[in-house]
């Protein structure tokens, strides 16, 4: 069984395609030139807690090494407990959390000496934030306690000050390609088709591509989704399809993600019949865009897949 928890990056060094970002923040710690103020933002799953958890524990360890943090003295344990005094680590989604009583007592539970060298601050969802907490928040920004360094995670930038963005290092977090996904969960123990079926749906992010991988529902659903397109490619199963699109008829982009995926592995393989369903996909991708009647386009695309029909796919 896939163990999700421990698939979560330890170091630097196991985070998987944001190496621009890493790189600058680990060139600033081994400098000297540490980055006090920075906004990580990027999609849902993109590794923004990932990355300020592990620049946290960079900034706090006490013996760090050139991935970040050793994982191994005092100051790595209380981080991995969830209970290091210097780690001030707000969610800001959370009830209460977003208001300028949050900035306030925040400020002053920095003003007071840290435990050991330096406070961390982490606002996750910060996008949330009253704009009377951004300006409290920017207020202790002019002038912060020595040595203090802020991280902010944002999935859009638009909701934060633009005076609160200028004092900030903003780094963009990227979507993963799904080979990279796929060939990661691989390697952190997951089957080849489960990782391959989870970095398709995962559409770039390593968060959702592992929630998949624990989400037995996602896979059935995958796998019948295989079934009933080989079926349409072998002539076969019309009315089955039209069902499994009616029950799955609130996630149909997915569907359609899964099919087109399936069906530009078959062009590779010298399939021409899996370029006339893929095109009938992509059609019934646009019908979706545009609203069409969701009857019309379960029909078109099914009989347009059955109607491309030329040959046996691979
Ligand atoms: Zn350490």
């Amino acid at each position: 069984m896939f163990d999700v928890s421990a698939a979560q990056p330890q170091s630097f060094h196991d985070l998987i395609g944001q190496s621009t970002l890493t790189d600058r923040l680990l060139s600033g710690l081994s400098s000297g030139r540490i980055v006090h103020a920075c906004v990580f933002t990027g999609a849902s799953g993109t590794g923004k807690h990932t990355l300020a958890r592990l620049y946290a524990q960079a900034l706090l360890c006490q013996q760090p090494t050139q991935a970040g943090g050793c994982g191994q003295c005092p100051a790595c344990r209380k981080l991995a407990q969830g209970n290091h005094p210097d780690l001030h680590w707000i969610d800001c989604a959370e009830k209460d959390s977003h208001g300028v009583d949050v900035v306030r007592a925040l400020t002053q539970d920095i003003s007071l000496r840290p435990y050991a060298s330096r406070h961390v601050v982490v606002l996750e969802a910060a996008q949330l934030l009253t704009v009377q907490a951004q300006n409290a928040l920017l207020k202790t920004m002019e002038e912060p306690p020595a040595g203090t360094v802020l991280i902010l995670l944002a999935e859009n930038l638009s909701a934060l000050l633009s005076t609160i963005l200028s004092r900030c290092a903003v780094l963009h977090t990227q979507p993963l390609e799904s080979d990279v996904i796929a060939r990661r969960l691989q390697q952190l123990g997951a089957e080849k088709d489960r990782a391959q079926a989870a970095a398709v749906l995962a559409n770039g992010s390593m968060g959702k591509a592992l929630s998949l991988l624990d989400d037995p529902d996602a896979w059935q659903a995958w796998q019948a989704g295989q079934a009933t397109l080989e079926k349409l490619l072998h002539g076969q199963g019309a009315a089955e399809a039209l069902d499994f699109l009616q029950s799955h008829r609130k996630n149909l982009g997915e569907v359609l993600t899964c099919w087109e995926s399936a069906l530009r592995q078959q062009m590779l393989c010298g399939q021409e019949q899996a370029f006339e369903a893929l095109n009938a996909c992509m059609a019934a991708r646009e019908a979706l865009y545009y609203n069409v009647t969701y009857s019309l386009l379960a029909d078109a695309l099914v009989f347009k897949i059955l109607g491309g029909r030329h040959g046996t796919p691979c």
